[in-house]
């Protein structure tokens, strides 16, 4: 292994820290050290769970980050997917460093950031497949991967501390729409040269069996589902990231005499970033204007739309709810999508699904044909990474914590000693040294919520507050108090929201009001020194247990002490 000796023959450490990805698919975002210097690799979003009330985003927690924002050197981003770039445009907010990775995912990257006006705290810097390049201390190459957008990678990190290889999100696809494969080859012979210290390696599929469908057999069932829609217009929907998909989509619509048009502002942006980059290939005189369709014979019609992940805002449910003001669906359009939903987003996909089969449309999703491969390595292609890598040791990444689990014992079946598989989580930092690789300090890493107001202005206690409100609603116990005169001076006054009817015919609410009076009249020394926050934790307690009692339901007790 090839090492860099410093001082008295000790290579210095090198630090990974883990700042999200590592417990949940989204937000990725990894912290290289060598020499105090950082190296960002990937900065990523992720969105909220059905449970996560009013959230917009969630990000990694930053607090590291800005703690040492002037060791950052730059952040490299493995490709396009938001959950991998869509960190950025927050934290260029607080720090400034350039921004590494192919020219398609800096491009894909740059629109958020140009939309948050910080294009210049940044510089792009884009680089190409197979290059090695010195950033600062950082020795980096990198490899090209498959993946569900094009020209992602690999990045193998030549530290003293030896090779530490990223695999970034990646597939094995064997026949990929543009050729460019998973370079193995390049893997095999850094392994086999220098040897690869550390593996860290995608998770998302690896407690699946097998080995994932090629994305070009998704071309082929989509020319077969084109041919048997003849005469009809058809609206796909798929990621506005998955170029190669529009690719199959357009190839597959051109060849059947149909013209092409975008609909969706992602998608028009993206396509026009792919075409200008060449990384799409359409025909300008069969890429239409949305606006230019309309009247065109359905037969002769293919629109590429946004929405496949049932975004309630997006081109797709606009057209479900009879809302687009581009198209209007009818029972001679079909509607394929092609796209799995993504976890938590399954109600979303099956809402929009229900809505076009009441316009009497005929939708196509992956539940009926093969219109969708996914984009990562199940189990036969990460075990083939592994030996073809054959690292010293292993650390699982990019998956919820059972992907990892899942993925850790492939490596063990493999043949990583189990001493050397480091399973970390979120905050977690891997120390790097001569002797071994071990877990060092943690770091902040709990979610940072983003809302329409603002980053970080709801934690866990406002979450928490939402879902008790929207699962059992509210009582608010208004009592008024004569602090001079040391006494209660009203009965208390209960007024509920989602808790009961607000018509109340069983009587309930007048009850509570009895339940808390009589604990108050308890509770209280006529003529001693009125404790407000003391009568406040009376009136909780008394109705939070009345309700309990009764309804058996925990409402949110808001108890209002007012002061005269
Ligand atoms: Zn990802
Ligand atoms: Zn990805």
């Amino acid at each position: 292994m090839r090492r860099v000796t410093v001082g008295w023959g000790i290579a210095s450490p090198v630090t990974i820290t883990f700042l999200g990805g590592l417990g949940e698919i989204g937000r990725n975002c990894a912290a290289i050290e060598i020499e105090d210097r950082i190296m960002l690799l990937d900065c990523g979003l992720m969105f909220p769970d059905a449970d996560m009330l009013g959230v917009d985003l969630v990000l990694p927690d930053f607090t590291y980050l800005r703690e040492n924002k002037d060791r950052i050197e730059g952040c490299i981003v493995t490709h396009g997917h938001e959950d991998h770039t869509g960190g950025l445009s927050y934290l260029l907010r607080d720090c400034s460093f350039p921004i590494i990775g192919s020219a398609l995912a800096l491009g894909l990257a740059r629109s958020r950031i140009e939309e948050a006006g910080l294009l210049d705290r940044t510089d792009l810097i884009p680089v190409t497949d197979g290059e090695r390049r010195q950033f600062g201390p950082f020795d980096c190459e990198f490899i090209p991967v498959a993946h569900s957008v094009p020209n992602g990678f690999a990045t193998a990190f030549h530290t003293p501390q030896g090779t530490i290889l990223h695999t970034g999100d990646f597939k094995i696809d064997l026949n990929p729409v543009d050729g460019r494969l998973t370079d193995l080859a390049t893997m095999g012979a850094i392994a086999k040269h220098e040897g690869i210290r550390l593996l860290l390696a995608d998770s998302t599929n690896a407690d699946q069996h097998g080995h994932s469908r090629s994305e070009t057999s998704v071309g082929k069932v989509l020319r077969e589902v084109f041919a048997a829609h003849r005469g009809r217009r058809i609206v796909t929907a798929c990621f506005a990231s998955h170029i190669h998909r529009i690719q199959q989509i357009a190839d597959a619509a051109i060849d059947q005499g149909r013209v092409v048009a975008t609909l969706g502002l992602s998608m028009k942006k993206n396509v026009r970033l792919a075409l200008d980059l060449g990384v799409l290939k359409i025909p300008a005189n069969k890429l239409f204007d949305i606006n230019d369709v309309a009247d065109l014979p359905p037969g002769e019609v293919c629109v590429i739309s946004t929405g496949s992940q049932g975004e309630p805002m997006s081109a797709l449910s606009r057209m479900a709810a009879k809302e687009s003001k581009w198209l209007t669906l009818t029972e001679d359009d079909t509607v394929v999508l092609s796209s799995h939903p993504i976890p938590g987003n399954e109600m979303d996909v099956t809402k929009v699904i229900d809505a076009l089969f009441r316009i009497g449309v005929d939708v196509v999703h992956s539940g009926i044909e093969d219109v969708h491969a996914t984009g990562h390595a199940k189990q036969e292609e990460l075990k083939t990474v592994l030996s073809i890598t054959r690292p010293k040791w292993f650390t699982p990444v990019h998956g919820e914590y059972h992907h990892l689990v899942s993925h850790a014992r492939l490596a063990e079946q493999m043949g990583v000693p189990k001493n050397r598989i480091n399973l970390c989580e979120d905050g977690d930092q891997l120390v790097l040294t001569d002797d071994s690789i071990s877990k060092g300090e943690t770091v902040p890493s709990g979610y940072l919520y983003v809302d329409g107001s603002g980053v970080g202005d709801i934690g866990h206690g406002v979450l928490r507050d939402r879902r008790v409100l929207s699962e059992d609603g509210i009582v608010v116990i208004f009592v008024a108090v004569d602090v001079k005169a040391h006494e209660i001076i009203s009965t208390p006054e209960v007024i509920s929201r989602g808790w009961i009817s607000e018509s109340d015919t069983s009587g309930l609410i007048d009850e509570c009001t009895v339940a808390v009076a009589e604990a108050l009249e308890r509770a209280t020394d006529r003529g001693s020194a009125i404790d407000i926050e003391a009568l406040q934790k009376v009136i909780r307690s008394a109705a939070g247990r009345f309700v309990k009692q009764r309804t058996k339901r925990r409402p949110m007790i808001v108890p209002v002490v007012v002061e005269i």
